[in-house]
């Protein structure tokens, strides 16, 4: 695409936007009375303004059903998972047998290690990004220990090569092969939520599959961002959070998916509660667990409907707008970021962007490394009623959504990034 730098130009692409009336459907969040430029759709996405209705009419259900709400109304609350299976599948490139929407993230991610991290003998090391999002890094650790061994030794981080900021699949897939007769595990991030780099999850997937592994991945960063395929690629496990870009509200439910080779494996170990049980007679609160077919059948407890109608309500966005829709849109308006940018021409000594510039190794965010004086930029583009993170030591995150950013407010943020940057 060929992009220019002009004001009249991102106005133009913005008209030309197929999707540019969605961001009339979310809430705009405030900063001195006006507007904010928010880019942060990957830390908490925006909240629908369909939302509100669909948790007051799990309200109001509620209040006239009370426990009969369970069987009652056009929502019951005992099949209330599956609303939200078929568009949960599409997001994630599943069959609506693979997904099952419950808990929180960390919560699910050692639900998948207790079935799917089954180190034995020999084979009982884990191979995954360094850096990885804390919470994805204290779950291997102490999963690791809970089974009788040393993290350090049984964990295995990948780094980039020096002087590069992100990993090379070359090197990924070099190190699974050759640790591939101690291996139990691969689980990486899709997407990692520093550098924004994209792992490639087919060449990963099929490359842990070659040295005997099994492999999983933490969706949060990628799913709502990027097109996946994880049944065709063959992928055995895999959560993901709401809250990101699925924009289903602060401690949102999360997503897990388990390949159906698994999820219709009734003897795969896993820790069991009475959702997961057979559905026909689970009310018959018998003795003896039968897991449901599929995902399902990881469920511990009753659906928290109130965060799941939140979710009901922002996965029907994605369904009406297209996940390769919105794709298509993101690559343009990070793209258009990127662009801008580079045109800023700043010294790689003061700004530079770590995250992949190939399009097909990154979702919407770009992270810039700030060498000097980092929050001192991240405070003043917030002053600047711009919206982006910051994390520590020097990386201040900008993530362009598709759903409800648009190309003017890419213009707006670099015009002050500019500013912000030679008042310096
Ligand atoms: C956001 C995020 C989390 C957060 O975990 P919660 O259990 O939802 O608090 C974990 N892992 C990754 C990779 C994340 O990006």
């Amino acid at each position: 695409m060929n992009y220019q730098n002009s004001l009249a130009f991102a106005q133009q692409q913005d008209q030309l936007d197929p999707l540019q009336h969605y961001k009339s459907r979310f809430y705009a969040p405030q900063l001195k009375g006006q507007d904010a430029i928010y880019f942060c759709g990957n830390s908490l996405g925006l909240q629908p303004k369909s939302a509100q209705a669909y948790l007051d009419h799990e309200m109001q259900n509620w209040a006239d059903f009370a426990v009969e709400g369970h069987f009652k109304g056009d929502t019951p609350w005992f099949s209330y998972h599956e609303l939200l299976a078929a568009a949960t599948a599409r997001v994630v490139g599943a069959n609506p047998a693979e997904v099952v929407v419950m808990n929180q993230l960390t919560v699910n991610l050692h639900l998948m290690l207790v079935s799917f991290y089954r180190p034995q003998g020999k084979r009982y090391k884990i191979i995954t990004e360094g850096g990885a999002f804390p919470s994805d890094q204290y779950a291997l650790e102490s999963q690791t220990r809970f089974h009788g061994y040393n993290p350090d030794d049984a964990i295995i981080e990948l780094f980039p090569r020096e002087g590069e900021h992100t990993l090379r699949t070359e090197d990924i897939i070099q190190s699974i092969n050759s640790h591939a007769d101690e291996l139990a595990l691969v689980m990486m991030g899709g997407i990692n939520y520093y550098t924004g780099q994209l792992f490639d999850m087919a060449a990963i997937t099929a490359a842990g599959h070659a040295a005997g592994a099994l492999v999983g991945f933490d969706l949060a960063h990628a799913a709502g961002n990027v097109v996946m395929q994880l049944h065709q690629w063959e992928v055995d496990f895999a959560v993901w959070c709401s809250y990101k870009y699925l924009n289903s509200g602060p401690g949102g439910t999360s997503g897990v998916f388990v390949h159906e080779r698994h999820g219709n494996n009734p003897d795969i170990p896993r820790f069991a509660g009475w959702w997961g049980h057979d559905a026909s007679v689970r009310f018959q609160m018998k003795k003896g667990f039968i897991p449901m077919p599929g995902a399902a059948g990881w469920q511990l407890s009753n659906a928290q409907i109130l965060p799941m109608a939140v979710h009901r309500a922002s996965l029907e966005l994605f369904d009406e707008a297209g996940i390769a829709n919105l794709r298509q849109k993101s690559e343009k308006l990070t793209g258009f970021l990127e662009f801008l940018i580079d045109d800023l021409q700043v010294n790689k000594n003061t700004l530079e962007v770590i995250t992949p510039r190939d399009p097909a190794a990154r979702g919407c965010q770009l992270s810039m490394l700030v060498k000097q004086n980092a929050r001192l930029l991240f405070d003043k583009l917030t002053e600047a009623g711009i919206i982006v993170d910051f994390r520590e030591p020097n990386v201040i995150r900008v993530a362009p959504t598709p759903l409800y950013n648009t190309f003017e407010e890419v213009f707006r943020f670099a015009e002050v990034l500019r500013q912000c940057l030679t008042t310096r």
